[in-house]
């Protein structure tokens, strides 16, 4: 979870270009850096505060969301369970740099970097033993994060990504068409299976991916899909894209598919649980019919 919303705000700050670096599956450290528009030096502090957030400024804004984030829970919630360090530029002039402990940030101090931002994360539940006692083998963790890296990788193919570990580089993507990527990550033998999907009608378009019957797989774990570039589970649209598939696929087996599915902000809700994977929709049957007839 410190993963995913790191990389968000990477991606919110306009990023070309994100690292992730992890020790021990996470537990030991997580460091997030981008290139992005940084944090200004009198903001810091504020945004770790609670509910602090500069991507909406009005109630109404809430209706028209772009960014990825907009509750202001993130930074503030790492802050409190972790000693995290932050390094900030908005120009690659001046860059500062602070400590946040037990919630508390430092003073903040003059640093050297180029523009955007890092933070790294120590000492994750040090003071929750009976958090900490959650989090799984660092072997499951970091399976947990890769995964997410995935969905980051496919939801923004122009974004150049790096993805280690201690001891070795896990992903190391450049900026590429959608396709590339997808190649870049599951392997040339894929370029022949795949189909695009491309459609727009009224309120809704959709591109991206399906794959051909060469690259069913058993068991899922190859269905990406995307509202608005952010990764969502709905049962409702996997159904109906398993549907489309259903006299070509024998029970248990899974299509491939990675599909960004474009919606006005206004007609779905995204604010359902703080995880913002749940959605619902305004129009649910005019989405499944969109979808059935791409
Ligand atoms: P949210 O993303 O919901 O706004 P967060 O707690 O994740 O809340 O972040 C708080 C604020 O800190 C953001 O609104 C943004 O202004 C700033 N911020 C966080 N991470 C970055 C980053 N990598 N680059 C630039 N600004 C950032
Ligand atoms: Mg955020």
């Amino acid at each position: 979870s410190i993963i995913k919303e790191l990389v968000e705000n990477s991606i919110d700050a306009g990023s070309t270009k994100i690292e992730v670096f992890i020790e021990n599956g996470g537990i030991d450290s997580i460091i997030v850096k981008d290139n992005g528009f940084g944090i200004k030096s009198e903001q810091i502090s504020l945004a770790f505060t609670k509910h602090a957030t500069s991507k909406i400024s009005e109630l109404k804004d809430l209706d028209s969301i772009q960014t990825l984030g907009f509750r202001g829970e993130a930074l503030t919630s790492i802050g409190n369970i972790s000693h995290t360090t932050i390094s900030t530029s908005t120009d690659s002039e001046e860059a500062y740099e602070a400590t946040i402990k037990e919630g508390k940030v430092s003073k903040i101090k003059l640093s050297v970097r180029p523009r955007g931002t890092s933070i790294i994360v120590k000492k994750l539940f040090e003071n929750f033993p009976a958090r900490k006692k959650f989090i799984k083998s660092p072997e499951s963790e970091q399976i947990a994060i890769t995964k997410i890296m995935k969905y980051f990788f496919l939801s923004h193919p122009e974004i150049v990504f790096i993805y280690s570990n201690k001891n070795k580089k896990i992903y190391h993507l450049n900026s590429n068409t959608l396709e590339g990527r997808i190649l870049d990550i599951f392997g040339s033998s894929y370029k022949d299976s795949l189909v695009e999907v491309s459609k727009e009608k009224e309120n809704y378009s959709i591109n991206g991916y399906i794959g051909n019957l060469d690259i069913v797989k058993k068991r899922t774990g190859e269905q990406f899909l995307f509202i608005n570039k952010r990764f969502i589970s709905s049962k409702m649209i996997n159904h109906t894209i398993y549907r489309s598939y259903s006299n070509l696929l024998q029970r248990g087996e899974y299509p491939f598919f990675v599909l960004n599915l474009n919606i006005d902000p206004s007609l779905f809700d995204i604010n359902v649980h703080p995880s913002k994977k749940e959605i619902r929709f305004k129009e649910e049957w005019k989405i499944n019919q969109f979808l059935k007839d791409s």
